[in-house]
This record gives C-alpha cells, sequence and structure tokens, in this order.
C-alpha cells in the first residue's frame, strides 16, 4: 500500500463496504462512511443498477452532511439516474432536496430551485405526504436563501402543518430545524433593516422550534449528527436572544461533536456562533482573532453564508474596538458577497419566470391535446362517408336521451330508413354511384330533420333518425316528407336514370325501453318493406 493511501476504514473488515458505510452513518462516522460509501461505489457493478444507486445515494449523503456541497452536487449527477432506473423514488426525492440545499450553499439558486420543484413534483406524484413536506421544506430553504423568508416561512409552516397528526420524527424534527434555521435568517434581515422588535420576535419562534426539534433527535439514526446542528442553531438563537450561558454550553458540545464527526462545514458554522458569542459578552477583544482566523479558513471554501456572517460579526468586532478601517474591510466583503446573492438571485428568479412560461406553453399544449384527442374521439363516432353519426354514436347517446326523455315526460320517436331495392343500384350504376347516392340522402335527412335530432348511419343502407320531443303523428310526417322527397329528388344528377325510394319504419317512446323501440321499429320496416317499399310504416 503507498503511503499516501487513506487509510482503510476499521468497518472494511466486514467484508460489505455498503453495510459498513451505513453503520458508519448511523454512528456519525462521516468521514469513514464517505471512504466506504465511496469504495461500495466502486465495488458495484456498472451492470447491478440497483447497488450502484445505493452507494451512490449513500455518498451523497455523506458529502452532504460533511457539507461538501460540490462533491455531493457531482455525485448526485450520476446517482440520480441510477435511482430513477432502480424505482427508487423515495431516495430519489430525497437526493433531489440535498441538490436543492447543497446547490443554494453554492449560491446555484437556479439549480437548487430546479430541483426543489423536481422533488415536490415527484413526491406529489408518489403520493408521499412526508417526503412532499420534507420537499416543500428545501423548496422554502431555498426561497429563504433566495432574500424572502416570509415566503419560506409560509411553506415550512404548511409542511408542518401537513404533518399534523403523522408519527414521523424524523420529518418532524427536519422541518422545526429548517423553521428555525429559517427564522435565524429573517432575524438577520430585520435586524440589519432596523426592524428590532420583529428581529427580536422571530428569533424567539427560532428558538422555539430548535428547543422542540432537539426533543426528536435522540429518537433518529444518526442522532448525533443532528443533536449538533440543532444545538448550533439553538445556540445562534439564543445568543442573539441575549440568553449566553446556556448558548455557550451548547456551543462547546456541539463543536466537540462536529469535530468529532469530522463535520468542517458545521464546525465553521459553529466557530462563527462562538465568535458572535464573545462579541455579546463584550470580548470583542478575544472574538476578533478567532473570527480573523475563520475568516482565513473560510476564504476559498463555498460556505457563502457562513463567510458572510463573520464578516458581519468582524465589521462589529472592529467598531467595538474602535479601528473603522478594519470594519470598513469587512463590511465592504460583506456588500461584496450580499451583490453576488442578488445577482444569483435575479438570475434563477429569471430563469424560474421562464420555466413559469414553458409551463404555460406545455399548458396550451396540453389543452390543444386534449382537444386533439376530444376530436379524435368524436370522429370514432362518425361515419366517414356521410358525415353522420354511426352506430357507436347511437350507442352513446339514445340511452342518455331515452332517459331524460322520461324524466321529462316528453315523447320520443324513431325512424328506421332504409334504401329500397339498394343492391340494384350498386348492380346497374356502380358502386360509386351508390355511394354518393348514400352522401345525396344524408343530405335529405339533415335538411329534413332538426339540428338536435340524432341522425345515424347504421350500416350499408340503413339509417336511424331519433326525434326527441316528436309525437308519433309528428314523426309520421316527417318521415312522409321525407319518403317524398327521396321520391322527386333528380337523381339522374348521378346517374341517367337512376331513381331512388327508401322504406321507414317508426316506433315511438313512451314506453321508454330501447330494445322495444327498435325492435318494433325494425318490425315496422319489415312491414313497410312487405307492403311493397317506398312507404312508411308505424
Ligand atoms: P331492400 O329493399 O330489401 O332493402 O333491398 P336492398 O337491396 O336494399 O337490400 P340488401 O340488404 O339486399 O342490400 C343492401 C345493399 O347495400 C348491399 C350492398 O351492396 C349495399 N351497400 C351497403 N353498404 C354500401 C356502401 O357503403 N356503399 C354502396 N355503394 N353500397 C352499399
Ligand atoms: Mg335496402
Ligand atoms: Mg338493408
Amino acid at each position: 500500500m503507498p503511503a499516501n493511501a487513506p487509510p482503510m476504514p476499521a468497518h472494511s473488515a466486514d467484508g460489505d463496504p455498503l453495510a459498513a458505510a451505513r453503520a458508519a452513518v448511523n454512528q456519525g462516522q462521516l468521514q469513514e462512511a464517505a471512504l466506504l460509501a465511496g469504495a461500495a461505489w466502486r465495488a458495484a457493478s456498472p451492470a447491478d443498477g440497483r447497488a450502484r444507486a445505493e452507494a451512490g445515494h449513500l455518498l451523497c449523503v455523506c458529502h452532504y452532511r460533511l457539507g461538501n456541497w460540490a462533491a455531493m452536487l457531482e455525485s448526485s449527477d450520476a446517482t440520480l439516474p441510477l435511482l430513477q432506473r432502480a424505482g427508487m423514488a423515495a431516495e430519489q426525492v430525497e437526493l433531489l432536496r440535498w441538490v436543492t440545499l447543497g446547490a443554494c450553499e453554492l449560491g446555484r439558486f437556479d439549480q437548487a430551485l430546479r430541483a426543489a420543484n423536481e422533488s415536490c413534483g415527484l413526491a406529489e406524484q408518489q403520493g408521499h405526504a412526508t417526503q412532499f413536506a420534507l420537499s416543500l421544506v428545501a423548496l422554502g430553504i431555498c426561497i429563504e436563501r433566495m432574500g424572502d423568508p416570509w415566503q419560506a416561512h409560509r411553506m415550512m409552516e404548511e409542511a408542518l402543518a401537513r404533518m399534523e397528526g403523522v408519527d414521523d420524527a424524523y420529518a418532524r424534527c427536519m422541518i422545526l430545524n429548517n423553521l428555525c434555521a429559517s427564522y435565524i435568517g429573517a432575524h438577520y434581515l430585520l435586524r440589519d433593516g432596523g426592524a428590532t422588535e420583529q428581529a427580536r420576535s422571530v428569533i424567539q419562534k427560532a428558538a422555539h422550534h430548535a428547543r422542540e426539534a432537539r426533543t426528536l433527535a435522540p429518537r433518529l439514526p444518526g442522532a448525533a449528527f443532528f443533536t449538533a446542528i440543532i444545538d448550533a442553531n439553538l445556540a445562534e438563537s439564543l445568543v442573539h436572544l441575549g440568553e449566553l450561558d446556556e448558548a455557550d454550553a451548547l456551543v462547546e458540545g456541539a463543536l466537540a461533536s462536529v469535530v468529532a464527526q469530522g463535520n468542517v462545514a458545521r464546525a465553521w458554522r459553529i466557530r462563527y456562533i462562538r465568535g458572535i458569542l464573545l462579541l455579546a459578552r463584550g470580548q470583542a477583544d478575544v472574538a476578533a482573532p478567532e473570527l480573523t482566523a475563520l475568516w482565513h479558513e473560510l476564504e476559498g471554501s463555498q460556505q457563502h453564508n457562513t463567510l458572510a456572517r463573520v464578516h458581519d460579526a468582524l465589521y462589529r468586532c472592529w467598531r467595538r474596538l474602535g479601528d473603522p478601517g478594519r470594519a470598513l474591510v469587512h463590511l465592504e466583503s460583506l456588500e461584496a458577497i450580499e451583490r453576488k446573492r442578488v445577482v444569483s438571485q435575479l438570475q434563477a428568479q429569471s430563469a424560474l419566470f421562464v420555466t413559469r412560461v414553458e409551463a404555460e406553453r406545455s399548458r396550451l399544449e396540453a389543452q390543444v391535446e386534449r382537444q386533439r384527442a376530444a376530436e379524435m374521439e368524436a370522429h370514432a363516432m362518425r361515419d366517414p362517408l356521410t358525415g353522420l353519426g354511426n352506430r357507436r354514436l347511437m350507442e352513446q347517446r339514445l340511452p342518455q336521451l331515452l332517459a331524460d326523455a322520461e324524466k321529462a315526460g316528453t315523447p320520443v320517436a324513431v325512424a328506421v330508413i332504409d334504401l329500397d331495392h339498394f343492391k340494384q343500384v350498386n348492380d346497374r350504376f356502380g358502386h360509386a354511384a351508390g355511394d354518393r347516392v348514400l352522401v345525396a340522402l344524408a343530405d335529405l335527412l339533415r335538411h329534413h330533420t332538426r339540428g338536435d335530432d340524432l341522425l345515424v348511419r347504421l350500416g350499408g343502407e340503413e339509417f336511424l333518425v331519433v326525434l326527441a320531443g316528436a309525437t308519433p303523428a309528428r314523426a309520421r310526417e316527417v318521415s312522409e316528407r321525407l319518403r317524398q322527397q327521396v321520391e322527386q329528388h333528380r337523381w339522374e344528377g348521378i346517374a341517367p336514370g337512376l331513381s331512388v325510394t327508401l322504406s321507414v319504419g317508426l316506433a315511438s317512446a313512451p314506453p321508454y325501453d330501447l330494445d322495444a323501440l327498435s325492435q318494433s321499429a325494425d318490425d315496422a320496416l319489415y312491414r313497410a318493406k312487405q307492403a311493397g317499399r317506398n312507404t312508411v310504416v308505424g
């Protein structure tokens, strides 16, 4: 083994790096867990999609908890498609949340928003209430980091409300802790804007939520990790509330814990909290060198949020120590970070706007698609030759039409129409001429009926007309007029010597019975044919 190789993690003796990595995560040994998860990733055959997906997911957990945002985003690029393919939707939703948070930390708000929306959408699609609530929180964090903690609180409070009555310590703890973090963010905005009273009220809320989250943390796997971050948030809130002794104890405990976990990013944040704690105790002279050391470590890291806070704290320190020159350096650095954040925020908002426009476009496309589908369905109920309805349309409409008429107590008449000796028409004048007769007859039918009458080509040279509201007498009148029109029509236009007649069988409701109605119309038609054709019977 080369001298500079990373140490072999103790857990690897177990043989299964994935199981060992999981155990290490749960014991809060994140550096070691990351090594093991990386080994599991390499050991998993690319053909074994599930094993790779699990290893990738675990590696992302480690990077995430260690605050290695860039590494986490890189791993997530490779892992997300694997999770999707393996059908591991819950893990996919979870990883999208970490992508949201990691991208936020790096100031990549557009990527964060995309991931958050995808996470929410997927969770909703899965119908998973807890996952949805947590994804809403991730979206909230993103919005908070973009500078709107108020909207963030609304989202998180909604997430909390959705979890009402759901016994899920992890989800509840996460939501409460993030609400706390978001209230801390709001506190800084309000304080810097001079809204002292409001700033105090939100920091009280922050402390309240952190205390509740704290009671849940010991129940979670990997409790040490969660306890430390909640304690840090509680400590930060307490410093702003002036409850310095309690804050002090929490800071020292949390710092020792995250250092033991190898969690460098969290350690930075907690050292910042220790800095403002010293400042609050009036020990600016002690705080200044500690915070300055922290500032140098943070520069070049991607912890923009913590770096901004450290500049703010150093600005206050130097002012307190009567060194406006040094104070100004930090104020300018703070403003530079802030300007970058605003640019990134605006870019993300503009991307969001584009996404909205795209969403609107796809909504319109969906509408067009629905229209097309409706047209196609209508098409499926039309006879292509004559444009009349077909048997499918009749089957769909007639039962309802009868039911409505029965309810209203109005009559319904049906006329079954059949061309006389149509076979001979085809034989003598050709099939094309026969087709033209059918088309012309359809026009005559349309002409002699009302718009709301149902016209159907039942097949061949047989048609059905449903006259809603027509009495038997009126139906006979309409049919007789139609029969005459057909008889007198100038069919020579289609073929010299051509003449066409039809026979009509009538039936009417009440009684409102579909089968009885069509049977008696068919019987009447049969009798019309028997009677020598070119006649109406019913
Ligand atoms: P009847 O008076 O007893 O009704 O005699 P018919 O010849 O009209 O009755 P039959 O049922 O024996 O023949 C119907 C003919 O209708 C047979 C077929 O060639 C013709 N036909 C059915 N569909 C079409 C079509 O779409 N186009 C054309 N041109 N002819 C059709
Ligand atoms: Mg016929
Ligand atoms: Mg026929």
